[in-house]
């Protein structure tokens, strides 16, 4: 064996410096190192660890995980990584904050290699890395695209679905509707004389009714599968399954009772004193051929028509 080279600075600091700890057992699980680290994150300190069982030091907090991967690395010489995924926090070690904090344990990623002592006993070096920073990345991460995919599906101004989420909501209800045999209402509603509004009392106004009447017509929702939407401008739509084409009706004319009941002032509309809405709405029972075109095909031909007839009204499509 050749000479080791010397290292021109103390082992020992590099074991100390390191941030990781460091714990070397023998075949009796007595403690042989025991680094900084390990004394900074459990609150022992070296002279207390040395020389003494890892069991009885940390008492009855090892994780049946923890000892199974150490009886194989000693017993066996088998190598082991206790992952954090599985084994979130196998030893009682605790990340460094304030004294006057609750203690909070850490999340940690072991890896136990089997090693012999000089005079061949088998012992095992165990190292320990805190992964708390990386589950709280991966926590926040997954936060974050929560409220990306939140954000995908809401329309800004109003805060109700947008039409991507109904498009979607839609393509949804039209395969449960035509497995079930049951039926889908669809409603589409515009707000009338709005460009009247928006040229009279001013375009900031006009974000303000939209999102009144966003917020009434969201606030007539009321079973899970029920779909509020903002279609684009001053429209809205509504899907709602399993009504009657008369349940659905009266449910359009409550929609438009409760949009005039604001009582918005719309001294420039030709359909009252105050904002109103026009709504066409369509009921089916679409049969397994539907693409779901004729529903929505005929609520707008219904809106058109309400349009057509004087506006703040419902109109039924066939
Ligand atoms: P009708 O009764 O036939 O529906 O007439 P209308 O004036 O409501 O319809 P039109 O399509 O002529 O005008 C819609 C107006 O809605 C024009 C546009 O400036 C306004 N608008 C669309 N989106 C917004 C928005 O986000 N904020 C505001 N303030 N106005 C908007
Ligand atoms: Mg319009
Ligand atoms: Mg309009």
């Amino acid at each position: 064996m050749s000479s080791p080279v010397p290292l021109g600075f103390s082992a020992d600091e590099v074991v100390n410096n390191v941030n990781l700890g460091l714990v070397v057992v023998d075949r009796d699980l007595q403690i042989l190192l025991w680094n900084d680290w390990m004394s900074r994150h459990s609150r022992i300190g070296r002279e207390q660890a040395l020389r003494q069982n890892i069991i009885a030091l940390f008492g009855e907090q090892l994780t049946p995980g923890f000892l199974r991967a150490l009886n194989n690395a000693i017993g066996y010489g088998l190598p082991a990584i206790l992952s954090s995924a599985f084994h979130r926090s196998p030893l009682p070690l605790f990340v460094e904050q304030d004294k006057s904090d609750v203690p909070v344990r850490m999340h940690q990623s072991i890896i136990m290699t089997p090693l012999r002592s000089d005079d061949g006993q088998p012992t095992c070096l165990i190292q320990i890395s805190d992964s708390s920073t990386s589950v709280k990345r991966e926590k926040m991460l997954m936060s974050h695209s929560d409220a990306l995919k939140r954000e995908a599906i809401t329309d800004s101004l109003t805060g109700i679905y947008n039409r991507r989420f109904f498009d979607e909501s839609y393509a949804l209800a039209l395969r449960d509707a035509k497995r079930n045999h049951t039926s889908l209402s669809v409603l589409m509603i515009d707000i009338d004389y709005f460009k009247q509004y928006n040229d009279h009392y001013g375009h900031g106004e006009g974000d303000r009714a939209l999102k009144l009447v966003a917020n009434v017509l969201r606030a007539q929702m009321r079973r899970p599968n029920d779909v509020c939407a903002r279609y684009g401008g001053e429209e809205f739509i509504m899907l709602i399954p399993g009504f009657t084409d008369v349940q659905a009706e009266k449910f359009a004319e409550g929609l438009r009772v409760s949009v005039s009941d604001l009582g918005i002032p719309h001294e420039k509309s030709q359909s009252g004193a105050h904002m109103t809405i026009s709504v066409g709405v369509c009921t089916m029972t679409p049969d397994v051929s539907s693409d779901g075109t004729a529903l929505l095909d005929s609520a707008d031909e219904a809106l058109y028509r309400a349009k057509k007839q004087g506006r703040n009204q419902v109109v039924s499509g066939v």
